[in-house]
Parts: C-alpha cells; structure tokens; sequence
C-alpha cells in the first residue's frame, strides 16, 4: 500500500462527522481529484468508495459520541490516488469480520453490510487499521488510467 515517492499533490480536510457533511467530502475528493482529468467512472467509483467510508464513520464510529473525521488524498505521478479516512471514534474489534460482505452489526437499522464490499470493488485497494477506543483507518488506492 505504501508509497515512498512524493505525492505531486495533496490535500487535507478536517470536518465533523455530521451527516450533511457526507455529501461535502465526496464532492470535495471528486474536485480534487478532477484536476487529474479522471474517467467519469472511475471518478463515480472513487465518490461512492469515499460515500461508504465517511458514512461509516458518522453512523458507526460516532455512534455515541461526537468528534471529527479526517480525509487526505494524495495524488503521485503514475496517476495513483490515495485516499485516507480517518476517525478517532469507537474503533473496530474484529476487522476481518466487519469487512465480510453482508456483514452489519446495525441489521436494526437496515444496513445492509455492503460497504467494505463496495469500497473493495471499486478501489484496487483498501487497507484498515482500527484500534477500539481510538479510531480507525481506512486508506483507498485506486490507479486512474493514462489519458489517450
Ligand atoms: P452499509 O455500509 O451497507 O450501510 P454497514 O455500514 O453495517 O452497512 P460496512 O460498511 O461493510 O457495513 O461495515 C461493516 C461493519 O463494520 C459495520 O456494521 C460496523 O460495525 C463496522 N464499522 C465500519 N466502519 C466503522 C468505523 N469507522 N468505526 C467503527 N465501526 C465501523
Ligand atoms: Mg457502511
């Protein structure tokens, strides 16, 4: 997952984890990730990747809490997108578990246990880091495709 070389460009945003704010950080990503003249559907597949990630943060990582979500997106010079969403909320105890597609601990609350699936699918990587108490990681890697 790691890359060693220096990004060509990055950004960093800090927002709370409210819900309106799930719209403003799949916009911003799909601007800044615009200045590299993207495919309209890998573009479609970095927002909806970016949608389930922050999404889980406000709805399971805030759960009983408030706090901020940081988002930082690296871009290099092969056209390759890091994308990192980060929480210092409730934490993940069983990683693996909660990345098996249909997998929900809110079935309640008709989540449908899809979004580490999704994100898997439309990303060419996705790496979790979780401690419980003290957040979780998710950083996204997707190669776009060389221009014609
Ligand atoms: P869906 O995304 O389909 O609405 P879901 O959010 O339950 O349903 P996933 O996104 O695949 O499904 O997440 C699986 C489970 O992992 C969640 O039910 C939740 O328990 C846990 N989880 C995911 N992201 C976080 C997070 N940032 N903090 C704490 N728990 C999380
Ligand atoms: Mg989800």
């Amino acid at each position: 997952m790691a890359n060693k070389t220096k990004p060509t460009n990055e950004m960093k945003l800090i927002f709370p984890a409210l819900s309106l704010n799930e719209g403003f950080a799949r916009t911003a990503v799909s601007s800044f990730v615009g200045l590299l003249d993207p495919r309209m559907d890998e573009l479609i597949d970095i927002k909806t990747a970016v949608s389930e990630a922050v999404t889980n943060c406000i709805v399971h990582a805030y759960r009983d809490t408030t706090g901020d979500i940081e988002l930082t997106v690296r871009v290099y010079a092969d056209r390759t997108v890091y994308i990192k969403i980060k929480d210092r909320g409730c934490g993940i105890e069983d990683i693996g578990q909660a990345m098996e597609p249909l997998f929900t601990t809110h079935p309640e609350e008709e989540r449908s246990g899809l979004g580490f699936s999704v994100m898997e699918s439309f990303c060419d990587e996705i790496k979790v880091t979780s401690k419980p108490g003290s957040g979780t990681t998710v950083t996204l890697r997707k190669k776009l495709r060389t221009k014609l």
